[in-house]
């Protein structure tokens, strides 16, 4: 019968176009973007998408993330292992290489990748850095420091020393000013090199009006700060007060990574409430970047995890603002981790890729186009 030839045809037709290999979309080339000035990394260790769910069905199903609406996702596993820890999954976004758990800014071969920090600060940036944890713990470090292994916190510290960067807020103190590996005093160099220094022993951070003419240094805490629930609430304070600080130390722009580093330890002692209460925390700081950029019309914000921590789940019997949650592992997990990006060139973060992308997808935004990944120095 024609007819059932006819609609045969159709079909085959149509199956062979569904066999055809997928068409990739490719991202429009960079130079059709419109590049970006600044750039505000903001993120959440061990925050994937349970834990993005949990903070907004915790926070009346209401977070700043939902104000993006360019999201990829990057793949976050390490040289090493399929489950990355924080100081690989840093070193990915901060050198655009995929290095070994426990590595500082280095190749898996134990050579000192360039960070982006120290690339943008050689080009003319300011710089600054924030975290919830101590200043040297593995995310903020793998930025500014090189070293082979995460726990030689007062090597990082050291490192810190040898970068010219414009900001740093967060905890640590004791690994700069009463150091047991040598007798120098970091606390001292720092002021000796320039920086304005100070820490919540002296005053509060809010109480404080740096002049711009000097880079500037904030220690929340002798060692870790406290969590939010026990008081600390400087992330989203510090966050807006860096924001006006670096865009006034240089005319061509700024780099500032921010980490919610807490989130990760709700994750690891498998206690829910405390990594919905800093996550929701670490989304206010996710608002002020975004009030700023908003306004600015200049500046890049990423909002990204370095990886899932306990594999947590939103169980049966949840409810809004009641959830029951679970855990499966008190270390870290291989899940994907979303990417939000607002701001010039936040199309490139659509789509799915390596964590090592969100890196290259930076100094592309920036229009920066060396390949260079890695330098010894
Ligand atoms: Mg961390
Ligand atoms: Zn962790």
């Amino acid at each position: 019968m024609p007819y059932r030839l006819f609609l045969g045809t159709i079909l085959l037709i149509f199956i062979l176009q569904a066999c055809k290999s997928p068409e990739k979309i490719v991202a429009p080339a960079s130079n059709e973007l419109r590049p970006a000035k600044n750039i505000i990394l903001l993120i959440g260790d061990g925050m994937g998408l349970p834990q993005i769910s949990a903070a907004l069905y915790s926070n009346n199903n209401k977070l700043n993330l939902e104000q993006f609406s360019i999201i990829g996702f990057h793949k976050p596993y390490s040289s090493s292992d399929l489950i990355t820890d924080s100081a690989a999954g840093a070193t990915a976004f901060a050198c655009g290489v995929k290095t070994y758990n426990g590595s500082i800014g280095m190749t898996q071969d134990t050579v000192p990748c360039t960070t982006i920090l120290e690339e943008l600060e050689s080009r003319g940036y300011a710089t600054g850095l924030i975290a919830s944890s101590t200043i040297v713990h593995a995310t903020p470090a793998s930025f500014i420091a090189h070293q082979p292994l995460r726990v030689f916190y007062e090597a990082i510290a050291a490192d810190i020393l040898n970068v010219d960067v414009d900001l740093l807020i967060g905890g640590g103190k004791r690994y700069f000013e009463r150091r047991e590996d040598d007798e120098r005093d970091l606390y001292e160099e720092l002021r000796q090199k320039g920086y304005i220094v100070s820490d919540y022993y002296k005053e509060e951070l809010k109480d404080i009006n740096p002049t711009t003419k000097r880079p500037f240094v904030y220690f929340t805490a002798d060692k870790h700060p406290l969590t939010h629930a026990a008081g600390r609430d400087y992330l989203p304070g510090a966050t807006s007060f860096a924001i006006s600080f670096l865009e006034r130390r240089s005319d061509q722009g700024f780099f500032l990574m921010v980490e919610g580093s807490q989130i990760d330890w709700g994750g690891h002692s498998n206690d829910g409430g405390l990594l919905v209460e800093e996550a929701i925390d670490f989304d206010q700081v996710v608002g002020e970047a975004l009030r700023y950029a908003k306004r600015d019309g200049e500046t890049l914000v990423l909002v990204t995890g370095d990886h899932e921590s306990g594999g947590l789940a939103i169980n049966p019997g949840s409810q809004m603002n009641k959830l029951q949650l679970a855990f499966t592992t008190n270390g870290h997990t291989a899940a994907m981790v979303p990417v939000f990006a607002y701001g010039p060139s936040a199309e490139l973060f659509s789509g799915i890729y390596e964590n090592t992308e969100v890196h290259n997808k930076m100094k592309l935004a920036l229009g920066i186009h060396d390949e260079t990944t890695s330098s010894s120095k």
